[in-house]
């Protein structure tokens, strides 16, 4: 059993990677920020703000998430959300949830479960994975990738396409969120023992591959 962990910024090509990165190598993959993401959906149909509020309704409900990197789907109580999580609304609320520490705890519990039923192995993704979720992964990276960089990729998978105006409409929602997130988290600088993978000058395709290596290395 392998357990890749894979933390970085938003825009960083994460999700993308980690999914390709599982599909070669047979094993499942776990976008943990879709956990918040359906949460966060839930408090917000709900409204539901306060974080004591918050945690109840983890406790409460029923979620269920894909680990199969060729066909992802996330469902809270019986209602599908896989299209739902990616809105503005979503993204822009998610540290009603993330800046909760009681709400965190309940996250990362089904997050091990589910890292600890999977075989041959899994792909895990997210802010705190390589230090807190699972600090003692085979495999464990920071990924990276200079800001224009990370606005640039973010716009295109956003709009379509790169221009003045669509890139100053992105870098809020970019490098907002990071500093919201990096109050909870730490994913800009890699903890002892974590690869530091910069993709700015890399593409996709490369950057799958150096995930492969890195685990061909660990399992020697
Ligand atoms: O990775 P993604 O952008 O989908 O994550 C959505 C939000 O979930 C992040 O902005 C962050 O607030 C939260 N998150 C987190 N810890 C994780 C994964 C996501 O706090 N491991």
């Amino acid at each position: 059993m392998t357990t890749v962990a894979i933390d970085g910024p938003s825009g960083v090509g994460k999700s993308s990677v980690s999914r390709e990165s599982a599909s070669r190598l047979g094993f499942g993959y776990l976008d943990t920020g879709a956990m918040y993401r359906a949460v966060v959906w839930l408090c917000l149909n709900r409204g539901v703000e306060e974080p004591g509020d918050v945690v109840e309704q983890i406790r409460g409900c029923d979620l269920e998430i894909s680990t199969d990197p060729k066909n992802f789907y996330i469902e809270v109580d019986g209602i599908d959300v896989t299209e739902e999580i990616r809105t503005d609304e979503v993204t822009s609320n998610a540290t009603i949830v993330s800046a909760v520490p009681d709400a965190r705890a309940e996250l990362i519990e089904k997050q091990r479960e589910i890292i600890s039923a999977a075989e041959p192995g899994i792909v895990v993704e997210g802010r705190d994975i390589t230090t807190v979720v699972a600090p003692d992964a085979e495999v464990r990276i920071l990924m990276t990738a200079r800001d224009e960089v990370r606005i640039a990729r973010r716009t295109q998978q956003l709009h379509g396409s790169v221009d003045e105006a669509t890139m100053k409409a992105t870098a809020e929602n970019v490098i907002g969120r990071d500093k919201k997130d990096s109050k909870t988290t730490s994913f800009l600088t890699a903890a002892d023992g974590v690869h530091t993978l910069d993709t700015s000058d890399i593409d996709f395709e490369a950057s799958v591959q150096a995930v492969l290596d890195l685990v061909e290395a660990a399992r020697g």
